[in-house]
């Protein structure tokens, strides 16, 4: 493994200070040291990802969609070491870690098929009519073409699928954009295998090199420089709420403002209706606690909030829910600090007088480092109501139940909930007819409405959306899981009257590409 930055897919020597991995668990460094980045280094890598882009931007869909299945290709063939380090760097288990490898290549698989087919440019094409009366009526024809340079902040809790070769750097490639990757401190050792698994592929398909860089740092120095650089056209992120903010104002504030499409979490509310708690309450009750505790609760869809109305059957829905807590052991979670906040917070809602304590999960191992202990909290939902605090999401495996007497507290807690990325309703389908106006109060308030299934575990797919209203992401309308995520890293441009042969293929007369357009408002594959 090398540590040195990536600029242009090529190893750049410099006489910087050596950054280190750290196992969580034991607080020990890990073999490898990586070069801290600059700021020339930053200017570099986007003039070159500039370059590259010239060519990139309407290179042949063949070929693109090559290099994204040949980087797919490139990750399957280092699986075993990736999990070994990514393991090691992160604490999360080798079969968690091995699923995210499959994650990881199949989104670049997807993204590679989109491309291949062609269609997601959505086409319009109008054609003209010279004899119109009073005014000819120009031919108009319509596509989303690339924006440019793409700046990736990798995300701690997912090491291989939202980092260095995750969803945003697929999408982003996949739409004709270079990227330049901000490698996440908490796995540089697992980001610097993926790179390398990228430059061989950009070296086996003939891609243009600035298409990928990648530069570690271990503070906001350089992802500061990335977002303000002027050259930069676009930032995803995937984070804190704190973070994502911060970088969504350095882009506003930027001569140029760009866009910065950020995830920043999320307390993923659970209703439980009553019909649901009377039926199966202490099934819902384990499949909620292995839930609450997947991967130590570090997803942006955790369970972070359970709300239900007061009756016998949720007392036995809370026994079992304690039980099944307290069985669960602790686990490691992915840094030191997300440790430390977490501990932390659980510390404040374990003595806060409007909260009781549900479950707690037993400290398996004193010798383990930033180890998280599962916690179930219980609120009324008066005091929910009442202390936007509660309402702030606990990283780690936290839930906080709502109790309400009535059907109408119910609904006034769910109403001062903010933007969520998910939101799930445990129901019986005959119940779920009485509650059509809780069902668009939720609705309103997130990008995914779960039926009786778990928030964790985000398929990727074609329909899928992740990203919901405000703060869960800055922008609604997008997603960064599912491969509509390419729509972040377009815009449309419309070509009037122009010669039929210099159009992009994509718009030529003849549909050389036999993709699907609209053509005089009839959607078609045909010429
Ligand atoms: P983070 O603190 O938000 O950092 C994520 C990335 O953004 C890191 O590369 C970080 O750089 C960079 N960054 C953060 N603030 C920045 C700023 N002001 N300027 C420039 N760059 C900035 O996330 P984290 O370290 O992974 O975890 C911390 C907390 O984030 C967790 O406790 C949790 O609350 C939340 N989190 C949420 C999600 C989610 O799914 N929404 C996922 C992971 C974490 P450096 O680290 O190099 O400083």
């Amino acid at each position: 493994m090398n540590g040195k930055n990536i600029v242009a897919a090529t190893f750049v020597d410099t006489n910087a200070q050596k950054l280190n991995a750290v196992n969580p668990s034991t607080g020990q460094i890990i073999d490898g040291d990586f070069d801290k980045a600059n700021e020339q280094l930053v200017d570099e890598a986007l003039v070159a990802a500039t370059d590259a882009f010239a060519i990139y931007r309407s290179i042949n869909k063949d070929v693109k969609a090559k290099f994204l299945n040949v980087i797919a290709d490139e990750i399957s063939a280092i699986t075993e070491d990736l999990v070994k380090r990514a393991s090691v760097e992160s604490g999360l288990p080798a079969a968690r870690l091995q699923g995210e490898v499959g994650r990881t290549t199949g989104q670049l698989r997807l993204f590679a098929n989109l491309v291949a087919e062609g269609s997601w440019v959505n086409a319009i094409i109008d054609t003209a009519q010279p004899e119109r009366q009073p005014l000819p009526k120009p031919d108009i024809r319509r596509m989303l073409i690339p924006i440019g340079p793409v700046i990736v902040f990798g995300a701690s809790n997912f090491p291989l699928a939202f980092s260095v070769a995750g969803g945003d750097t697929a999408s982003a490639l996949a739409s004709g954009c270079p990227v330049i990757v901000k490698a996440h401190p908490a796995h540089y050792g697992t980001s610097a295998l993926v790179a390398e698994a990228i430059m061989k592929a950009v070296g086996k398909t003939g891609i243009p090199k600035g298409v990928f860089s990648m530069l570690y740092d271990d503070g906001f120095e350089i992802g500061s420089a990335l977002v303000k650089h002027p050259l930069t056209k676009a930032v995803t992120f995937t984070g804190s709420f704190k973070g994502g903010m911060a970088l969504v104002k350095l882009a506003e504030q930027r001569p140029i403002p760009i866009p910065v499409f950020a995830e920043m979490g999320s307390i993923n509310p659970v209703i439980f209706l009553p019909k649901a708690l009377e039926t199966q309450a202490e099934t819902l009750a384990k499949k909620y606690a292995a839930s609450i505790t997947q991967g130590a609760g570090q997803f942006c869809t955790n369970p972070g909030l359970m709300l239900a109305i007061a009756s016998p059957a949720l007392d036995t829905f809370k026994k079992a829910l304690s039980e099944a807590i307290s069985l669960i052991p602790s686990a490691t979670m992915l840094t030191a600090g997300i440790a430390h906040n977490y501990n932390e917070l659980a510390s404040e809602i374990i003595i806060d007088d409007s909260t009781s304590i549900l479950g707690i999960s037993n400290l398996k191992d004193k010798d383990l480092q930033n180890q998280s202990q599962a916690l179930v909290a219980q609120i009324d939902a008066a005091d929910f109501i009442a202390n936007p605090k509660y309402r702030e999401e606990i990283f780690g495996p936290y839930s906080l139940l709502v109790v309400a007497k009535n059907l109408s507290e119910l609904e006034a807690a769910i109403a001062v909930l903010d933007g969520q990325l998910t939101a799930t309703l445990m129901a019986e389908s005959e119940e779920l007819k009485n509650y059509s106006s809780l069902v668009n109060t939720l609705t309103d308030k997130t990008g995914r409405i779960i039926l009786n299934g778990v928030p964790t575990g985000v398929e990727v797919c074609a329909a899928m959306q992740h990203g919901g209203p405000f703060p869960a992401t800055n922008d609604s309308r997008f997603t960064s899981v599912g491969s509509t995520a390419i729509y972040r890293f377009v815009r449309p441009l419309a070509y009037q009257d122009w010669h039929p042969d210099l159009l992009p293929d994509e718009l030529k007369n003849g549909n050389p590409l036999h993709i699907f357009r609209t053509v005089d408002q009839k959607l078609t594959n045909h010429e």
